[in-house]
């Protein structure tokens, strides 16, 4: 069955001195919460506050605390959700550009960054979240074993790798082996479920929030992956998942898969290389993290030869069919260079190898300083520091999406319910309306309706919104009362 899928990231930000700009490391600078702040304040004209739906039909948003988050929209297509999901990242990184300008006027020696990854200096978490649309029937208790094995060992594949810190060989003695493991965000993962996404960090959130009609549909809200930065990465792990329901939904028996302490095999996978980790199954299989990843994909490798390429997968298949494989085969030779340039861990840890190369008299904290700069730089969003720019120039992280695809995907939004909710968003914004949007609803406040309810995520035309977009593009001046009163300067100067 078809169904619509989104991507939750929380973004880590920092502001820090501007290298080389003759300034010592001790410089008095904003801390994180006023980081935060900051950066929306040079949000898209036309909001009024820190939660914003936008014209591509995904929320940008800071909750309580630091961390900026965006959300996608609902998507059909993995290419969709991936070019979605950049165009999120743009944004919030010209934002906090704007936002170091400012500070710059200021005359504040720092450049704010907003970094894609899942932990900061202080041992804190944040999390990339992923939103399935399942049937109301499916029985989510049921199959949650067979989940949890996947989501378990699904690092091995998709993990965006981390550098360890305060082991022997991250100072320098031993290799890169060592000091390396798959997955950042395992460590914190104590729980299978859990209605609690910061106090008990769990696989799935079982918050039941379906952002559709509850009497047809649930939200699989997963709450375990890593924040990525390579395409093909994040393009595999939602296309694997969604192959997954699929099989799930259409009563496929994984049960042999299900294994005996899935939160055993993936703590493990924090601090190992290669994931040859032991995942036991319950059946007493003797397996191990990657044999547990092989297996899935082999099946559903197989059932995509027997059912065809699910719209979903539209120009996406190639991950499954032949990505995951090539990862598979890393792994098991202990040699990643063939997956170096698509998948985070590979990527990271080639760049982590060359460092050692480049610096062989590193040793001790000095190396450990330098590895987690590298770290830092790999997931920065600032284009001046940040790695992204020069990797993808130099062909060593590839993608999936074309820059058309992410372009057109900041201000258009997928062709799912998204579409009505971002034409409505855009056309309030052209006409400096007042209105409120949830993911399941539209209102306009100047001069008030009622709401529009949106209970089909899969449902991208509706009279209902034509007529509401067709009013708000008719409102007069003197019946729109939204002032912006943020200037362009962030700090509410106008400048
Ligand atoms: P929290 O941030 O507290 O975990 P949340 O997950 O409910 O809350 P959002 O951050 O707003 O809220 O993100 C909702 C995500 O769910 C988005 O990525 C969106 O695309 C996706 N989504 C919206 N409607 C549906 C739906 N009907 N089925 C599956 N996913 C959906
Ligand atoms: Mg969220
Ligand atoms: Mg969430």
């Amino acid at each position: 069955m078809t169904r619509v899928t989104g991507l939750e990231t929380e973004f880590g930000v920092v502001c820090a001195p501007v290298a080389g700009a003759g300034h010592g490391e001790d410089v008095d600078l904003p801390g994180v919460e006023r980081v935060a702040s900051l950066v929306f304040r040079h949000r898209p004209r036309g909001y009024r506050n820190d939660n914003l739906f936008l014209p591509n039909g995904g929320r940008l948003y800071l909750d309580i605390g630091a961390h900026p988050e965006y959300a996608t929209a609902e998507c059909v297509r993995v290419r969709d959700l991936v070019a979605q999901d950049q165009a999120g990242r743009s944004m919030l990184s010209q934002m906090a550009q704007d936002a170091s300008a400012s500070l710059a006027r200021l005359g504040t020696p720092g450049r704010v960054h907003v970094l894609a990854n899942n932990t900061d200096s202080a041992g804190h978490t944040y999390g990339c979240h992923e939103s399935y649309s399942v049937p109301r029937s499916l029985d989510v208790e049921a199959v949650l074993p067979v989940l949890a094995s996947f989501l378990a060992t699904r690092p091995v594949l998709v993990g965006s790798g981390v550098a360890l810190t305060g082991t022997p060989a991250a100072h320098g003695q031993g290799g890169e082996d060592q000091a390396w493991g798959l997955s950042p965000r395992a460590p914190f993962l104590g729980h299978l479920t859990s209605a609690d996404t910061t106090g008990k960090r769990a696989l799935v959130n079982t918050r039941d929030e379906p952002h559709a009609d509850p009497t047809a549909w649930r939200r699989l809200h997963v709450t375990s992956a890593d924040t990525l930065m390579a395409e093909p990465a994040a393009g595999l792990r939602s296309a694997l998942t969604l192959l997954l329901l699929d099989a799930l939904e259409a009563g496929e028996d994984l049960s042999d898969l299900v294994l005996e302490a899935p939160l055993r095999t993936l703590s493990l996978l924090g601090t190992s290389p290669w994931g040859a980790v032991e995942a036991t199954t319950a059946r007493g299989r003797r397996l191990d993290a990657v044999d547990v990843q092989e297996e899935f994909v082999s099946r559903l490798l197989t059932r995509l030869e027997r059912e065809g390429v699910p719209p979903a997968l539209e120009g996406a298949d190639h991950l499954v069919t032949d990505l995951a494989p090539r990862i598979i085969v890393a792994l098991r030779r202990q040699d990643a260079s063939g997956i170096d340039t698509e998948v985070d861990w590979a990527v990271k840890r080639r760049l982590m190898e060359a460092h050692r190369l480049r610096h062989p008299q590193a040793r001790g904290p000095v190396l450990e300083a330098l590895r987690t700069r590298v770290d830092m730089a790999f997931h920065d969003l600032e284009p001046s520091t940040g790695l992204t720019g020069p990797l993808r120039s130099q062909g060593a992280l590839s993608a999936l999406c074309t820059d058309e695809e992410r372009h057109r995907a900041l201000d258009h939004a997928p062709a799912t319910r998204a579409a009505l909710r971002g034409r409505f968003v855009r056309a309030c914004l052209e006409r400096h309306a007042d209105f409120a949007v949830s993911w399941d609803s539209v209102r306009l406040d100047s001069p008030p309706t009622t709401p529009v309810d949106l209970p089909d995520p899969l449902a991208s035309s509706d009279e209902r919104v034509d007529a509401l977009v067709a009013k708000v593009m008719a409102l007069s001046e003197e019946e729109t009362t939204w002032i912006d009163p943020v200037g362009r300067d962030g700090l509410g100067v106008p400048g």
